[in-house]
């Protein structure tokens, strides 16, 4: 075992808040304390009664304004998060065969469970380096399309495009949505856990869900394949249209994601969230371009993510030890993505995080870096 250098960081090198993790990731304090006075009136009471309901169907209409989604679009609800849903996916809305754009590890994960599922084709996998993204191929044979919007394991960002009429297109949006601005017309179905970009807590998952994509969910249901019901698409459907889900969700969670949702509508939406993570992501990737030491991971600035940025180190600077360091002055959570291997710092730049607290971060790390190599 190392030890940790020890480096104290000035207090003007401190961040406000030192938690810039990609996920589960910064939950705004003010959140926490409106739970906390909600005393015996909230947690610990049914989800099928209206206290809860009432904060579910909050959330429905808040996606809904958040997303301006045509009245004939759904949200749905369900427990898991987003790896829950890849697993319903192949149950309940993938019909034979589907592509996936694989640029990372959650991406890879999707097309690992589509290739396992007895019932589906082979899938259609498109792969490319981490650091860039696939395009997609339009072909007649496919019928669900998976994009990643943000790949969150290398700092990756893709635009989503309808690549054909046929075929729909479902996009894993995990550390994309709340703070990207999208076209609904480009997708069917959008879904996402929470405690990501939306700074609330995980074992959740939403989804905006077009009318094809109901059209779709209500076909294979009745269909007679065999769905086990925590993976029904059907079964979420119904359940949230009455505002519930169909097992009992973390009452927490729903609370902070109502909390997070209603305080970027009053800040000004999509528009500002998206703002604010541009704010944050270029203050670091200009820092990185001017830093000796270090360098964007993704150099194609395109595909650069304004939410989760990754920042290679020189092979002389060893990112662990700036982690560790980091982490012993309360700096949380910065390090690369394991299995991706690199001498990296990703570093998430959520709507939660202050634009000033990734500019002091910016200056903790050459202060430690500087301290390293003495
Ligand atoms: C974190 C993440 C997931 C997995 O989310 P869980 O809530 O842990 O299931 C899936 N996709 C992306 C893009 C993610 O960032």
């Amino acid at each position: 075992m190392t030890t940790t250098p020890d480096i104290a960081l000035p207090a003007e090198l401190r961040p406000q808040d030192g938690r810039f993790g990609s996920g589960p990731s910064k939950v705004d304090a003010a959140a926490l304390d409106a739970l906390a006075a909600t005393g015996t009136s909230y947690m610990g009471t049914s989800h099928r009664q209206s206290g809860v309901r009432n904060v579910v169907r909050d959330i429905r209409h808040g996606l809904r304004d958040l997303y301006e989604l045509p009245s004939d679009w759904d949200v749905l609800f369900g427990v898991g998060g987003a790896t829950a849903v890849w697993d319903a996916l192949a149950f309940g809305f993938i019909l034979r065969k589907s592509q996936h754009l694989v640029f990372g590890e959650f991406s890879g994960k999707f097309a690992a469970a589509i290739r396992k599922a007895p019932h589906l084709e082979d899938p259609e996998v498109l792969e490319s380096e981490p650091g860039s993204h696939p395009r997609p191929q339009a072909s007649a044979e496919i019928d669900v399309y998976a994009f990643t919007h943000n790949e969150t394991s290398t700092g990756v960002m893709m635009p989503l495009h309808r690549p054909a009429p046929t075929g729909l297109v479902a996009v894993d949006a995990t550390s994309a949505a709340g703070a990207v601005r999208v076209r609904v017309p480009e997708f069917d179905f959008y879904y996402f856990s929470p405690q990501k970009a939306f700074g609330a807590d995980g074992g959740l998952w939403m989804a905006l869900a077009s009318p094809v994509a109901v059209d779709r969910i209500e076909l294979i249901a009745a269909s007679g394949r065999h769905i086990p019901a925590f993976l029904s698409l059907k079964l979420a459907l119904d359940n949230s249209r009455k505002d519930q889900t169909y097992n009992t969700p973390a009452l927490a969670t729903l609370f902070i994601v109502r909390h997070q949702i209603a305080k970027m509508l009053d800040a000004g939406g999509l528009r500002w969230a998206e703002r604010r993570c541009r704010t944050s992501s270029s203050i670091l990737y200009d820092w990185a371009e001017t830093t000796d030491y270090a360098a964007p991971f993704v150099t194609d600035e395109a595909k650069r993510s304004t939410t989760v940025v990754t920042i290679d180190l020189d092979d002389a600077v060893s990112a662990d030890n700036v982690v560790a360091v980091l982490r012993a002055n309360d700096i949380l959570d910065i390090s690369g993505y394991r299995k991706l291997g690199r001498n990296q710092l990703r570093i998430a730049c959520f709507p939660n995080i202050e634009p000033a607290d990734v500019e002091v971060l910016t200056q903790a790390i050459d202060y430690v870096v500087a301290h390293l190599s003495e």
